[in-house]
């Protein structure tokens, strides 16, 4: 087992492309923890910066207690899954598991215990005699875990292991990595960029953004008291509802979040109200999730609500979702500024990267940059997704009604950050 520290690691590619931006993170003994972010925002850099495949630009890496910058691959006790675990095409199943035991001269009685003590774990012990070439996705990444795990390494890393396979494979596959990592006890850091997965495999979760980490936590602590506006969205498995209001007080009575057509009163004594107070007379972000609205019957009129026109209804299997025009402001997901690229085309941040890049190339402290002024800057109409339930309620064209959950609402300052900081 080992633990894994970074400490304001930052990645800088030859030609000076900004991957992983000053991070700090910890996966403790045993941890599956598991990074969680869209293409490209360097979940692989960090990935392969600890296996050692890639230097370390600034930054310190610590594995189980020794620095480890330095450390070549074979020192560091890691074994690496990737999305096509390549296998030696020449070899059976049986020769692909134990190569890693036969090239570190281990007891040949003992190699082929081994071997049939993992294929039969990996459900693959059937086929121990056949060639990678004969063998189905799902099957040849079982090979690909049986071959790093069967050295009991102190340290696995996976890296998009699943994405090629199909949706019931990577489910099956998904619940075997979770209870094999689990019983061998050993601790792993998993790349994905599907937050489905992410959410059923992790005891953590790190959720990156181009190159900087945006949130850490449990799975239930960041979906439900997410850090930003961008991980709240990125963690929806339905559209997230993002709305600009703006904050008034009316003659100090409660809280008015007023989005124009509508308003939806905050009282005092909601835990919040404080930290949104300071915001009065500012737009700020309220997300709603489609779960967090729930249709009202006709004549029920109590607490907060939102009211519309039914656009159009979903068919999901397990549930409907309603699209309502209710005449909201819509806001883009706000995402950090970009500051990885610095050559010529960078839009305004290009100098202030190339000055960032350098100062972490040389080493030196680095400010860091003023939020936006207003990141919404948009005034879209949005269709606010509703979740009905396994009944449609509502007939397309109909006016509607929803009541919303306040204890739900997320509400973010312009830049995406959480008003009211999550709890951790
Ligand atoms: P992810 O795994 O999140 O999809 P990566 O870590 O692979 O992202 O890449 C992060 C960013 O770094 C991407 O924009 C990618 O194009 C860039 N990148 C990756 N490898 C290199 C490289 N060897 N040289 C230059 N840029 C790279």
């Amino acid at each position: 087992m080992s633990t894994v520290v970074l400490d304001n690691v930052s990645k800088v590619y030859p030609g000076g492309y900004l991957a992983v931006d000053r991070l700090s993170l910890k996966a403790g003994e045993g941890e599956l923890l598991v990074l969680l972010g869209p293409s490209g925002c360097g979940k692989s850099t960090l990935l392969r910066m600890i296996a050692g495949l890639e230097d370390i630009t600034s930054g310190e890496l610590w594995l189980n207690g020794e620095y480890a910058n330095h450390l070549a691959p074979r020192d560091r006790d890691v074994a690496m899954v990737f999305q096509n675990g390549a296998l030696y095409p020449h070899r059976t199943v049986r020769g692909n598991i134990s190569f890693p035991l036969e090239i570190a001269k281990a007891d040949p009685g003992y190699v082929k215990e081994r071997v049939v003590e993992l294929s039969r774990a990996l459900h693959i012990d059937e086929m121990l005699d056949r060639r990678p070439g004969t063998l189905s996705g799902g099957q040849r990444q079982r090979v690909a875990m049986g071959r790093a795990i069967v050295r009991q390494p102190s340290l696995f890393l996976m890296d998009e292991p699943l994405s090629n396979l199909d949706a019931g494979m990577r489910t099956e596959l998904r619940m075997e990595i979770s209870s094999l990592v689990r019983a061998l006890g050993v601790t792993t850091v998993y790349v994905t960029h599907d937050q489905v997965e992410a959410l059923a495999l992790a005891d953590r979760i790190a959720i990156l953004n181009r190159g900087v980490l945006q949130d850490v936590g449990t799975p239930g602590q960041i979906y439900n008291d997410p850090a930003t506006a961008f991980v709240a969205s990125f963690l929806s498995s339905q559209q997230l509802n993002l709305l600009e209001a703006v904050v008034r007080t009316p003659q100090n009575q409660y809280i008015l979040l007023d989005f124009g057509l509508h308003q939806i009163i905050m009282p005092w004594t909601d835990p919040r109200a404080y930290a949104v107070s300071r915001h009065v007379g500012n737009s700020i972000i309220v997300g709603i999730r489609p779960d967090g609205l729930a249709p009202l019957p006709p004549g029920v009129d109590q607490g907060p609500c939102l009211a519309g026109r039914v656009r159009t209804l979903e068919y999901h299997g397990h549930e409907w979702l309603a699209y309502l025009e209710a005449g909201l402001p819509a806001v883009p997901v706000p995402e950090p500024p970009d500051r990885r690229r610095h050559g010529d085309g960078a839009a305004n941040g290009g100098s202030r990267a190339k000055a960032l890049v350098r100062r972490l190339l040389s080493g030196t402290h680095e400010e860091p940059d003023p939020p936006p002024v207003n990141a919404s800057g948009s005034h879209r109409r949005a269709d606010l997704i509703v979740r009905l339930g396994s009944r449609p309620v509502w007939r397309a064209g109909e006016h509607a009604r929803v009541s919303v959950d306040l204890a739900k609402m997320l509400l973010f300052t312009p830049d995406g950050a959480r008003i009211d900081p999550p709890r951790r």
